[in-house]
């Protein structure tokens, strides 16, 4: 069983993330993903704008809204929104290895994320632990085509006032309406 591990920010969760979760399930990359926005995201200059809560909650709603067969096999998990301290992805791959012994856990992440690696915590440890999925961005993947959007795209142009409906899962959408979130830069 490979158990596929999606971390992020996820600020907002967008049509690039999910097209990407698709795939990854479709393929047959993984057989379940796990969905995990981080909490205190270290590694990122900036904080989230937008609380923990909000986003395990979209990421929630963007899970709701993908096809039957892909939505039964993902899940958005709330484990580093709720970890205090800063987030080690060391940490919740030995949570899930202990929770999930028979499986094979698998790194998802964009190749952004990937060349910093080496600088994670406990990164030779993370390394030997899993196998990582790289998934190229901004151009062409030799698996997956990355759609060309950032949450930092989407939350310029929710500010900006313009259309996000390219960017962003309806239901996400309709909630950081609700909310009102990312309506100043
Ligand atoms: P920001 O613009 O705020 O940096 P982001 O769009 O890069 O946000 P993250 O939450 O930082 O989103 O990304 C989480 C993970 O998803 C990272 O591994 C990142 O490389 C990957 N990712 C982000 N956007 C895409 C995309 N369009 N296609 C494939 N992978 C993506
Ligand atoms: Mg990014």
């Amino acid at each position: 069983m490979r158990l596929g591990l999606y971390g992020g920010t996820f600020d907002p969760i967008h049509s690039g993330h999910c097209h990407l979760i698709q795939q990854l399930l479709e393929r047959g990359i993984v057989d379940e993903l796990v969905v995990v926005p981080v909490g205190n995201p270290w590694m990122k200059k900036t904080e989230p704008q937008a609380s923990g809560h909000d986003r395990l909650r979209m990421v929630e709603l963007a899970v709701e809204g993908l096809p039957s067969d892909i939505r039964a096999r993902v899940r958005a998990s709330d484990t580093e929104i709720h970890r205090a301290g800063e987030t080690y992805t060391i940490d919740t791959v030995l949570e899930i290895k202990k929770a999930r012994p028979e499986a094979d856990v698998v790194l998802i992440m964009g190749s952004d994320a990937f060349s910093s690696i080496g600088k994670w915590h406990r990164s030779a440890e993370l390394l030997s632990l899993v196998e990582v999925f790289v998934v190229a961005r901004e151009g062409v993947g030799f698996d997956i085509d990355a759609l060309t959007i950032s949450s930092t795209m989407a939350r310029e142009k929710i500010a900006a006032h313009e259309d996000v409906s390219n960017e962003l899962p309806e239901s996400v959408w309709s909630y950081i309406q609700e909310r009102n979130l990312y309506a100043s830069k």
